[in-house]
């Protein structure tokens, strides 16, 4: 398999999904777990700052195996190295959607790998898995990291285009990281910007504050709504939503979770 950089496409050939010899120990153990439920997906509860009402649900995959769990921060780059990250998104994507369907009132957040974006059949994907479930599009949003519209810009716009026709609505992630930027939002439409936890970790200090404030400003300005990921504390929670940030998500609220805990929780969760 090809390296490429964080956001970079990844040419990527049919055949590379079958030379089984050039894959480790932990990519052939992945291919097998595709199948079974040591693959699954949990889900994080969204909430509106203002209410604490569950407004939506992020979908993020989990993988167990005999030697224990494996973070997505592995698996996943495996997995696009591999080409194993096309039926892994395919599996996540039909679990999110049923999980959804099942959920009325409660959107979805389906995260997106550069490799997925690059693939000129993304969309179609996408399409198939919605109109054979009959789910509402709108009720879908795909978040998606910078680099692969900087580096790809004309493939991921074609499909970002397709897809936000259809009504489907798109998340840049990890917004403030050195991964997402201000010219990124000149170029393309974002329907919400996902301010990432290092900026929530910094609000203890002056200059931590005035740069989600800030942040903040920018997006109000562009008039995108806001979601701040990481949010671990009451405090935390009170100062983002006396800023007017639009919505939360982070351990305070709810960790990942199953369908059955998720179900379990109070249709509010705000506690401060
Ligand atoms: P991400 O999209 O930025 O997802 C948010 C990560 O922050 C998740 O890590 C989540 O568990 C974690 N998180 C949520 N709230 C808090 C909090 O309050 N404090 C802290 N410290 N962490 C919090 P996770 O699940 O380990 O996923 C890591 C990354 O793996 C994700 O980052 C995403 O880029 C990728 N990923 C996960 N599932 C999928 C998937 O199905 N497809 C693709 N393409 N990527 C995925
Ligand atoms: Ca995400
Ligand atoms: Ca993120
Ligand atoms: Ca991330």
């Amino acid at each position: 398999a090809k390296e490429a950089g964080r956001g970079r496409c990844i040419a990527y050939g049919a055949d590379m999904d079958r030379d089984r010899e050039a894959l480790g120990e932990l990519e052939e153990q992945l291919r097998r777990s595709l199948d079974t439920d040591a693959l699954s997906v949990a889900f994080q509860p969204v909430v509106a700052a203002a209410t604490g009402a569950i407004v939506g649900v992020e979908a993020l995959a989990r993988w167990k195996t005999p030697q224990g769990p494996v973070s997505p921060d592995v698996f996943i780059p495996l997995a696009e190295k591999s080409g194993l990250i096309f039926r892994l998104g395919r599996k996540v994507l039909e679990r999110s959607i049923r999980f959804a369907a099942d959920r009325p009132g409660v959107d979805i957040a389906v995260n997106v790998s550069p490799t997925q974006l690059c693939a000129p059949d993304f969309a179609d994907g996408i399409v198939e898995v919605i109109e054979r479930e009959k789910f509402d599009p709108r009720r879908l949003i795909l978040e998606v990291t910078e680099g692969v519209l900087f580096d790809s810009p004309v493939q991921a716009r074609r499909s970002i285009d397709a897809l936000r026709a259809k009504g489907i609505r798109f998340a840049l992630d990890d917004f403030g990281t050195g991964y997402a930027s201000i010219g990124t939002l000149n170029h393309f439409s974002f329907d919400r910007l996902k301010l990432d936890r290092s900026l929530v970790q910094a609000l203890d200090s002056e200059r931590g504050r005035a740069l989600l404030n800030a942040t903040v400003s920018l997006a109000d300005a562009l008039g995108i709504p806001v979601i701040v990921e990481g949010v671990e504390t009451a405090e935390q929670a009170a100062y983002l939503r006396q800023l007017g940030c639009g919505y939360l998500q982070g351990y305070y609220f709810g960790r990942p979770m199953s369908d059955a805990d998720f179900d379990s929780l109070p249709t509010r969760l705000a506690r401060a």
